[in-house]
């Protein structure tokens, strides 16, 4: 028997019907997609209507996640916490990587963070700086180094508001220059330079100093170290920042060279 067609009077009112039945069943509604969406014959369309929808209502979604997050709050902050723990490398990887390829978020995220924390940023900051001193002293130094300019300005600032702090200063330097052989001269590196090739004058170490470079006093200034050229030697940065102001005997001697040793290395 062949089946009446309807008219699109008849298709209308049926729908109409519907909707209002849907309206005024919102549970029952709500079942029948549960139970189509549990059978397995419907998990890839139903996961393609899902996606459609994600991607056709990002504001949505948002707000989904959002009041799914308010609701389960505690298990989901429990259930990152314990992935956290036993994936710390991974979890570090990854966020490394986030850091590396998002450059301008990253800097937005922590400049965001520094401005609610200011107090604690300022607290981690005095204890890094008091952790890693050599570490600290050598990024200063090498900021100024590459902020020239800036510094000049700066430092001539602050010179023409205090004169009499500036006279002090300068007083100080002369004296400290008198007591260790006056300043580094120019020559002297060139001088060091040549006289070991190029290299770091660590004897465990065959790094180049061509490019970057930091000038050592074997015996520190603090220690009464002079600035003369016999006192002075080339190390490349790694070297130079374990070194730090220790005494060079101390300083081989964490590289298991004793003094004997450095004397038959001197005659050979
Ligand atoms: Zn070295």
């Amino acid at each position: 028997m062949a089946k009446k067609v309807k008219t699109a009077e008849q298709r209308a009112k049926e729908a109409a019907r519907m909707r209002a039945w849907r309206a005024a069943n919102p549970d029952k509604v709500k079942a029948i997609a549960a139970k189509w969406r549990s059978k397995k014959e419907n998990a890839e369309k139903n996961r393609l209507q899902a996606a459609a929808w994600r991607a056709a209502n990002p504001a949505e979604e948002k707000a989904a996640k959002a009041r799914y997050y308010a609701k389960n709050k505690e298990s989901i902050n429990a259930a990152n916490a314990k992935w956290y723990a036993e994936n710390k490398d991974k979890a570090r990887e990854t966020n490394r990587l986030w850091l590396r390829n998002n450059p301008d978020k990253a800097r937005a995220r922590s400049a965001k963070w520094r401005a609610k924390n200011l107090e604690r940023c300022r607290a981690m900051t005095l204890a890094w700086t008091k952790a890693n001193q050599e570490q600290f002293k050598a990024t200063i130094k090498a900021w100024k180094h590459a902020n020239k300019e800036r510094v000049r300005k700066t430092n001539a600032a602050w010179h023409a508001v205090n004169p009499e702090k500036a006279l002090i200063k300068k007083y100080l330097r002369r004296m400290r220059e008198a007591k260790s052989g006056g300043r580094i001269r120019k020559g002297d590196i060139a001088f060091l330079m040549e006289q070991q090739s190029g290299v770091c004058a660590s004897l465990w170490c065959s790094e180049s100093v061509r490019e970057r470079r930091h000038v050592d006093h074997i015996m520190p200034l603090k220690l009464g170290g002079s600035n003369e050229r016999d006192n002075l030697q080339i190390l490349c940065p790694v070297c130079n920042l374990s070194k730090g102001s220790k005494h060079p005997a101390d300083f081989l001697a964490e590289h298991g060279i004793t003094e004997a040793m450095v004397r038959e290395f001197r005659q050979c």
